[in-house]
């Protein structure tokens, strides 16, 4: 096996991410609400449609696989070992659609924030980097 993952483990091991109830998503859920925020999930009616709103915080919440949308970690600077042009080509095109989704967002207000796939593996961790993310969120409040 040339790559780390068949193109359609790939496809399945993203549409998980992105869908809901997924295990990485169920564990912000919970970290977010033991924080005391409290969330809407999914609203579509929003840029991207964020995995989580947090309408009092005027935040919203992405959880972005590390591979797709490439992150600095080094599960998101592998570089895949075939197909390397295809793959290159969607990830930039992902993170180009991310830049332009959360300065939508900003325009009409809302402040983006991403939660990488690679915090949720870890609790505490996942927990420190949300409470960093949403304390500087408040804007020294
Ligand atoms: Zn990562």
């Amino acid at each position: 096996m040339a790559d780390m993952l068949t193109k359609a483990g790939r496809s399945s091991l993203m549409a998980r991410i992105r869908s809901k109830n997924s295990v990485p998503e169920l564990a912000v859920r919970r970290t977010l609400f033991r924080l005391g925020y409290r969330f809407r999930l999914h609203r579509r009616d929003l840029p991207g449609t964020p995995d989580l709103v947090l309408p009092a915080a005027k935040t919203v919440l992405f959880m972005n696989g590390c591979f797709w949308h490439g992150h600095t970690c080094r599960r998101g600077q592998q570089v895949p070992k075939s197909n390397i042009a295809f793959w290159t080509a969607k990830i930039t095109n992902n993170k180009k659609r991310d830049r332009r989704v959360k300065r939508q967002l900003r325009q009409s207000g809302w402040r983006p924030l991403v939660v990488w796939e690679c915090w949720t593996r870890d609790p505490q961790r996942l927990e420190s980097k949300l409470r960093e993310l949403l304390e500087r969120e408040k804007g020294g409040v």
